[in-house]
């Protein structure tokens, strides 16, 4: 293996995210050239994304990214002409875990995927030993320090730590998170939601309870000194965990504005503010105005994105969701109504994919949407997910398209990642 490697350090990406059709970082980051791959690394020497160069790489305009969790994903533009159409944006994430996707995935076992996942340990290495042998110049041998000390051992730990500083897991992002990339610094605010649905693979368990401002206040501190330089590279919060909205406006915006300052959004270098969170039928339809007032009164743009489900008595009565079906239509209208009024709040929803729930769940899910918008609305999304590992990809690809051909509101698929 060639074992050369070039640094250049303290590279300037896009300072806003955009929707593009090719690779593009964001933010500030040392680009690595070393065994045939092109590393970007962040601001700690840790690789976040490689794109092979070889000719057995799958495809010279896709590339793997590494989570904050130490998951790999692989950015695919191959044989998905409508990903745009289906996902809302170019590349298809594929996971290396088991998720709900009904686009494919790609095998990770390929030769060129694995030795690119193997790189930490092999690019650690190689730095290791080019500054004992070699004199570098300052700024790289500071980077190639970095790099050395970001073996798999360290990058797991710091996953782990990670973690320990949230004192939870993050089963799954906001789809909304599409919009940073799903690069978002995680701050737990409450625990569990308000239903425990039954087929709720991502649920807690445990019941609903929020955190205290001292709790809140001692991780945001922690995150400070987690992402140390990096900090810079984002400008996205996520507070959850399942059931943020239900926290109350007062905690969130306690949190948002106290990460704001202390994790440094007003100074990213990716410009846009954002938190986003998860809320319910019940935690959205208790907000007063005065509550929206506040959200919206944040330096943030906040998007909220609530489980609706099914329009369905039966279906959701199959789901065990414990809300009425008027519930759930009243906080679909509801959705519209804070979308139209307050310009820097966007809500969005979820809705299921499923073959197998009473007949009578996509029929009304259609009958709703045509009855509350007479035209297409630009604001606000309606997320169709499937559940993991469950149903006929055609199936349930087919009720995608009947409610997305409706064209009375922004139609997506929801592809649920961790973090
Ligand atoms: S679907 Fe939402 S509300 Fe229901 S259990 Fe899962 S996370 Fe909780």
């Amino acid at each position: 293996m060639d074992t050369e490697i070039i640094v250049h350090p303290d590279r300037h990406g896009l300072s806003r995210y955009r929707k593009l059709s090719y690779p593009a970082r964001y933010g500030r980051y040392h680009e690595v050239r070393f065994a045939g791959h092109t590393c970007h690394l962040n601001l700690g020497g840790e690789i976040r994304f490689v794109q092979g160069s070889g000719p057995d790489w799958p495809h010279p305009m896709e590339w793997l990214k590494r989570s904050l969790g130490n998951d790999w994903i692989y950015y695919s533009v191959r044989g998905y002409d409508d990903t745009f159409d289906r996902i809302g944006e170019y590349y298809l994430p594929c996971f290396s875990y088991p998720g709900n996707s009904l686009l494919g995935s790609i095998d990770f076992s390929q030769p060129p995927l694995q030795r690119a996942m193997r790189l930490p340990g092999s690019l650690a290495a190689a730095a290791d030993r080019l500054l004992r042998e070699h004199t570098v110049e300052s700024r790289a041998a500071e980077v190639l320090t970095a790099i050395a000390a970001a073996t798999p051992a360290h990058l797991q730990a710091r996953a782990r730590r990670l973690q320990r500083i949230l004192r939870a897991r993050i089963p799954v992002l906001p789809p909304d998170c599409r919009h940073v990339d799903y690069d978002v610094i995680p701050v737990m605010i409450s625990e569990g939601c308000l239903y425990n649905c039954g087929f709720c693979r991502v649920k807690t368990t445990a019941g609903f309870r929020v955190r205290s401002p001292a709790d809140i206040r001692q991780q945001i501190d922690a995150l400070a000194e987690y992402f140390g330089a990096d900090l810079a590279n984002y400008n996205a919060l996520f507070l959850g965990q399942n059931d943020a909205l239900a926290a109350g406006s007062a905690t969130i915006c306690r949190a948002a504005e106290y990460g704001y300052r202390r994790l440094g959004q007003e100074r990213s270098l990716i410009r846009g503010p954002v938190v986003l969170l998860f809320g319910s039928v019940d935690s959205f339809l208790a907000l007063t105005e005065a509550d929206l007032a506040r959200l919206a009164g944040l330096p943030q743009r906040v998007f909220i994105n609530i489980g609706l489900e099914s329009f369905h008595g039966p279906s959701l009565a199959r789901l065990a969701k414990p809300v009425h079906p008027g519930r759930v239509r009243d906080a679909f209208a509801r959705m519209l109504a804070v979308n139209r009024a307050w310009p820097d709040l966007e809500v969005t929803c979820n809705c299921l994919l499923d073959e197998t729930l009473p007949a009578g769940h996509i029929e009304s899910m259609a009958t709703v949407i045509a009855d509350t918008l007479p035209h297409h609305y630009p604001r606000g999304t309606l997320y169709l997910s499937p559940v993991a590992g469950t149903g006929e990809p055609t199936l349930l690809l087919r009720q995608f398209k009947k409610i997305q051909s409706l064209r009375r509101i922004d139609t997506l698929l929801y592809l649920l990642q961790r973090l």
